[in-house]
């Protein structure tokens, strides 16, 4: 997409999203007009859903942490688990991840096609930490439908896209499916038809033994007959149970949470208003925006570890249980927990 291109309409992604008012979704063809606008959402930090080979995917900016709060809000979500990144070519794909010989081979037999690959996320990666949370890997796919393929190009970098569903629901196959459950959430759905594979992209783990993630879209044999047979049943780096995540979330400093009143010597991040026997070192969301303490969250937490110091304190607010904060407070929780290491 040209440099410098102007909006058509103006972008529902300011204060406006955030209070969770509805936005009406547009409904995009894969023609170059409004491919050109799908990008230009995406660029602005909006969200698109778009059809690839496996199931429709929501798709945001993986370098925007806003675009990605924004995707665990739209669905619903109540855990920052972390989203595989798309994009248009092995290329692109070595941007973010890196690819030893194994996973090049891999990459060339599979791709573009239904198969995710976690390989070592490179340091200069520039993805939010939220689309890895965190961690020291990255999922990384090129999709092979057509108007995948189209949006990834004129988009031009890394969109983090899982099922465009509300969490929890079925996985769309059609456009109809993420307007019944995303409409008035997300600015667009880019029509592709329907799915021709169905189910989600299969998960390859590469950063050890090669290890089957998640069944899908590509099967077991095909994947056992280059690579012999894989792991499977969950390893260390599996991140769906959240206690294998604990210790590699931790911060260094002492987590407090629902903290009201300041603690002598302790960093306070706030959320909201500071109060008047409780001034916050650092703010999630000065304007108590869920979303925007999304976006801020694992940042600011890396920032108070440093601010505090060695063996020091960081006090949280108590931030609301409803939409994002569920994660969030997921999320705290987990900084908070014992330490077992
Ligand atoms: P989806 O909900 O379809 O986006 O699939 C996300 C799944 O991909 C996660 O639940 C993990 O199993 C896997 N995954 C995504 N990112 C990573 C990562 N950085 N490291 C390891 N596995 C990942
Ligand atoms: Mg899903």
């Amino acid at each position: 997409m040209a440099i410098g291109t102007t909006l058509k309409q103006p972008l529902n992604t300011s204060r406006q999203t955030q209070r969770h008012k509805p936005m009406q979704t547009e409904h995009l063809f894969p023609n170059a007009t409004d491919l050109d606008r799908a990008a230009n959402i995406l660029l602005a930090g909006g969200l698109v859903a778009f059809a690839t080979e496996t199931v429709y995917g929501l798709g945001g900016d993986a370098r925007n942490d806003h675009a990605v709060a924004r995707i665990f809000a739209a669905k619903g979500r109540p855990r920052f688990n972390p989203l595989i990144v798309h994009v248009a070519n092995l290329d692109q794909a070595r941007r973010y991840g890196a690819f030893d010989a194994r996973a090049m081979a891999v990459a060339a037999a599979f791709w573009p096609g239904p198969l995710t690959l976690v390989v070592p996320l490179r340091p200069d990666s520039g993805l939010s930490p939220l689309v890895t949370a965190e961690l020291p890997s990255v999922a990384i796919r090129v999709p092979a439908h057509p108007v995948a393929q189209a949006l990834l190009t004129a988009f031009g970098g890394p969109l983090a896209a899982p099922s465009a569903n509300r969490s929890g629901r079925i996985s769309p196959t059609r456009a109809a499916h993420v307007f019944d459950g995303l409409s008035g959430k997300i600015e667009a759905v880019l029509e592709g038809g329907t799915c021709s594979v169905g189910v989600e992209s299969t998960i390859l783990g590469l950063l050890g033994a090669p290890e089957l993630l998640r069944p899908g879209g590509i099967d077991l044999e095909t994947l056992e007959a280059m690579l012999g047979p894989l792991q499977t049943g969950g390893s260390a780096i599996k991140p769906s149970a959240p206690g294998q995540l604990a210790s590699h979330y931790a911060p260094n400093a002492s987590v407090t949470l629902n903290v009201t009143v300041n603690t002598a010597g302790a960093v306070h991040l706030g959320f909201g208003p500071d109060a008047p026997n409780c001034r916050s070192s650092l703010n999630l969301s000065p304007g108590a925006d869920l979303i925007e303490a999304a976006a801020n969250l694992f940042h600011l937490l890396r920032e108070a570890d440093l601010l505090a110091g060695p063996d020091g304190a960081i006090t949280v607010a108590p931030i609301p249980e409803n939409g994002l904060g569920r994660a969030i407070n997921d999320r705290l929780r987990r900084a908070a927990a014992p330490r077992y290491l």
